[in-house]
């Protein structure tokens, strides 16, 4: 279902016209009562005239992590306090605090941005959503929240973790559509298989998954285990949360919500602004935020946008599954590898379950970089003699080198033996000091 056909089937004129007329006010407005901002621009030497079309936007400054660390906690507020409403912060992959304020616009904003997510994964107010997203801090929870609330639909506040909880809510509550991180959806497969209860016989119909990267493999892998649609869902803290692009039921890219999230593609090294198409750091402006307005703010997430036709109707552009970000892709020994082609990897190979860990230390000697990957085995190939592990094991080196080019000690560790997580996974230990 589209949620809002006036803005999501918007024609693309029409369309561009507003997010001007909203990049004009947003950076008329922050100039005159953001400090940060008008040193910002008053450094770059551009002026509000200069902003002449959207093209134009290319001229504006970056806003960088780093910009949001040193104004933590309120440095970027573009209105008085006391209209704030609500906050979240990031959940601190990189460890960088991240602080999104709302006013009441805002969350409805976010409302809007999330009930338009779910209805195009098919979701409608006879729907019970069960959300296992973390409420607290972190956006996910409350994101689905509030645009389940604007849906109309039935909304199960569990939140992450208790998993055997999750399973008997899923059967009494009837859940039909299920959202959480991926990582923990495949958890919960395996823990619905240990207790015997069938995850297929269940009502869900459709999950909503996001706020780590996961790979088309692993979609497969959710969908065979639940017997379920899985969606992608995109968002982060700093532009609002979940729901700044979702997946329709074409699932192929994710709709960006374009009128009020303005997306744009760079080379992460140069700040060159990139065509339609081609792969790169994205970068969002937000063009109706009051509490926390971002101006083209890097994501350090890589994709690309897909400017074409989408067969459900909208026209809102879309960006491809995310390939990661620029903080998690390891170089190792000058090879740039992203953990999400490991897992790629791993989903195609037989025996071996894409639970995975990923160490890289530099040899003190040599100074060359190390890595090696402990993969862990399934229950049926662990039973196998040895010769047949090893025979795995060198598959896997393999599979290893043809793909990401560079070698991996690999060393396969029994099942049910590597952490399992009911947000965001962690797959990486880096101990080289860089
Ligand atoms: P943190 O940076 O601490 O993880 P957030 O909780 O705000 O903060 O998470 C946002 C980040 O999560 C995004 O910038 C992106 O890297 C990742 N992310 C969110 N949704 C997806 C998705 N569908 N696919 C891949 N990565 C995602
Ligand atoms: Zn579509």
């Amino acid at each position: 279902m589209i949620w809002n056909p006036e803005k999501e089937c918007m024609d693309k004129v029409a369309r561009e016209r507003l997010q001007f007329a909203r990049l004009k006010n947003l950076v008329e407005h922050v100039y005159n009562v953001v400090p940060f901002y008008k040193q910002k621009l008053d450094d770059a030497g551009v002026k509000l005239s200069d902003i002449t079309c959207l093209a134009d936007i290319a001229k504006l400054p970056f806003t960088t992590k780093s910009d949001l660390r040193d104004t933590y906690p309120y440095g970027l507020l573009a209105v008085p306090q006391a209209e704030i409403v609500e906050i979240h912060m990031s959940s601190g992959t990189t460890g960088t605090p991240v602080v999104d304020a709302y006013t009441e616009s805002d969350l409805n904003d976010w409302a809007e941005a999330m009930a338009r997510s779910l209805a195009g994964t098919g979701a409608c107010k006879d729907d019970t959503i069960q959300n296992a997203y973390g409420y607290g801090l972190f956006t996910g929870g409350m994101g689905v929240h509030h645009g389940t609330r604007k849906l109309g639909a039935t909304i199960i506040p569990i939140s992450s973790g208790n998993t055997e909880k999750q399973l008997t809510m899923l059967r009494d509550f009837k859940s039909s559509i299920f959202t959480c991180t991926p990582s923990y959806a495949l958890y919960m497969a395996e823990r619905a298989k240990e207790l015997d209860i069938d995850l297929k016989s269940l009502n869900v119909r459709a999950g909503v998954f996001g706020a780590e990267p996961w790979s088309e493999g692993m979609r497969q892998k959710i969908e065979e285990l639940w017997g379920i649609k899985a969606y992608d869902i995109y968002g982060l803290t700093e532009i609002t949360g979940p729901g700044v692009a979702c997946e329709c039921e074409v699932q192929k890219g994710m709709h960006v919500n374009e009128d009020l999230f303005y997306p744009e593609i760079i080379n992460p090294e140069t700040g060159e602004s990139l065509p339609d198409g081609e792969k790169g750091e994205l970068v969002f402006t937000t063009l109706t935020k009051q509490g926390t307005p971002l101006i083209r703010y890097r994501t350090r997430d890589i994709t690309y946008i897909i400017n074409e036709d989408c067969a459900c109707g909208r026209t809102t552009r879309r960006i491809h599954r995310l390939f990661g970000r620029t903080d998690d892709m390891l170089i190792i020994r000058g090879i740039n590898v992203f953990p999400s082609q490991i897992e790629n990897a791993l989903i195609e190979i037989k025996g071996v379950e894409p639970n995975y860990l990923i160490t890289v230390d530099r040899n003190p000697i040599t100074h060359l970089d190390e890595a090696e990957l402990q993969v862990e085995v399934s229950a049926e190939s662990f039973s196998d003699e040895t010769k047949n592990l090893e025979a795995l094991r060198s598959n896997i080196d393999s599979v290893m080198k043809s793909k990401l080019g560079i070698h991996l000690k690999i060393k396969l560790v029994e099942p049910k033996t590597i952490e399992r997580f009911t947000g965001k996974s962690k797959r990486v230990i880096d101990k080289r000091k860089l």
